[in-house]
């Protein structure tokens, strides 16, 4: 989009227009962690709490009526955005952890015996990997791990060579919140379904930022969280093929998601309902239908074009760019030119530098907000053979003007740390 509709496009996010101090605007570039939200979707969970307020499923009068007619509606918009075959497969969860946990406890529990194999990688985020050790301590199951291979992308060919007779699930990320390399889902999908296994996307990193298609992606689940797409916290969406769900057993127990219930025993609502125990993140779920109609509204090849000015493409490979060029900086992940589709975030360590410092440092100079830490990754940081790294995340609000303030100021907390408070650097903000 020009310079004016980017614009028009940041004035959509109050929180973008702050400054953090005085002079010093907020450089949000902590995306991955979670994004900002634009008015449309913070107006529409004020509109639904000030007018239609009222539980959803269990009443007869308007308000419950409306309510429940604006939280089924919103299911629908999810499903359209992620191209579900039928809402009834939407499951809203208050995360994309919960939706894994959900697989695991339930489906997992089911299906998942002593000796079968469930087929990870090394750079999952805690939310896909320790749902699955604890799966496999209760049953005797065995995890296996897809490695990187020296360009900081999965080795596809070694994750592929673990898929065999005995893989029940393969799961796996299709965008790494460190590496920022996209999977190969589709492929990876036909061959786990050739030998009869499951597979589960993490999409916490590729929903918000690339269009997705559950139905050309090919797996059975797919995960991912609101509050990073624009959306509230505390609502995220499982999809999952309808036949899988309806053949699972329910995870919490409660009302909504029973049909009769008996002092004896109970039988159990249809999908997604069975998966929706107690009163749902209604009004969260509302105000995520509105984030998916905001999103598609600006087209989400658009918000990833690589070719297109301001596309996050072009965001990824000014930053990474910009980053490679700093002394004793070590960048993770593939660069730009050997994954063009990389996503617009880059984790890095500098040579004699901690990244909290890092991140400190530009906060208190610039006003960046930076994340620094193992990101939920401690595997994946043991890999890369560090515990912690820094990490800039864009998202299709961020300017190149914004990135180069952000490395701009990397460069002075570099100096900083490197001579002391009492070199002769300029000294950062003495205000
Ligand atoms: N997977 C990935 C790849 C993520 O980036 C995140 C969030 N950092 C999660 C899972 C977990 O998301 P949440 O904490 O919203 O459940």
């Amino acid at each position: 989009w020009s310079a004016a509709e980017a614009e028009g496009l940041r004035s959509d996010f109050p929180a973008l227009q702050q400054e953090v101090k005085p002079g010093v605007p907020l450089v949000y570039l902590d995306n991955a962690a979670t994004s900002q939200k634009p008015k449309q979707v913070l107006d529409e969970l004020n509109r639904f709490y000030s007018q239609d307020n009222s539980n959803v499923h269990r009443g007869m009068h308007t308000l419950s009526m409306r309510s429940t007619e604006a939280f089924e509606t919103a299911r629908q918009k999810v499903a359209k955005f992620v191209n579900a075959p039928d809402s009834h497969e939407i499951v809203f969860t208050r995360n994309a952890t919960e939706a894994i946990n959900l697989v695991a406890r339930t489906w997992g529990a089911a299906n998942i015996a002593k000796g079968d194999e469930i087929v990870l990688t090394v750079m999952e985020h805690h939310a896909n990997l320790v749902p699955w050790q604890l799966l496999a301590e209760s049953t005797g199951a065995v995890l296996r791990f897809g490695r990187l291979r020296d360009d900081g992308t999965l080795d596809v060919e070694q994750f592929e060579s673990l898929i065999g007779d005995r893989t029940k699930l393969v799961a796996f990320c299709h965008v790494s919140n460190v590496l920022g390399c996209v999977n190969p889902v589709e492929r990876v999908a036909k061959l786990a379904h050739s030998v009869g296994a499951k597979v589960l996307v993490d999409a916490c990193q590729s929903v918000p930022h690339m269009p997705v298609d559950v139905q050309t992606l090919g797996a059975d689940w797919l995960v991912a969280s609101g509050h990073k797409m624009c959306g509230p916290t505390g609502i995220g969406f499982l999809w999952g093929r309808g036949e899988i769900l309806r053949g699972s057993p329910p995870f919490l127990g409660g009302g909504e998601m029973i049909d009769q219930v008996t002092l004896e025993g109970s039988t159990f609502n249809d999908i997604p309902h069975k998966f929706e125990a107690g009163t749902p993140a209604f009004a969260e779920a509302v105000a995520l239908g509105a984030a998916c109609e905001y999103l598609t509204d600006l087209g989400m090849a658009a918000v990833s074009q690589r070719h297109r000015a301001g596309g996050e493409h072009e965001l990824a490979k000014h930053l990474w760019s910009r980053l490679e060029a700093l002394p004793g900086i070590h960048l993770y992940g593939p660069s730009p030119e050997t994954q063009p589709d990389r996503a617009s975030l880059v984790c890095f360590n500098v040579d004699g530098c901690h990244a909290n410092d890092l991140a400190t440092l530009v906060d208190q100079d610039r006003g960046v907000a930076m994340r620094s830490g193992h990101h939920c990754t401690q595997p994946l940081h043991g890999e890369l053979g560090v515990t912690a790294s820094a990490r800039l995340s864009a998202y299709f609000y961020n300017t190149i003007e914004e990135i180069d303030v952000a490395v701009d100021a990397l460069e002075v907390a570099i100096g900083l740390i490197r001579t002391g408070p009492a070199g002769d650097e300029p000294e950062l903000d003495p205000a």
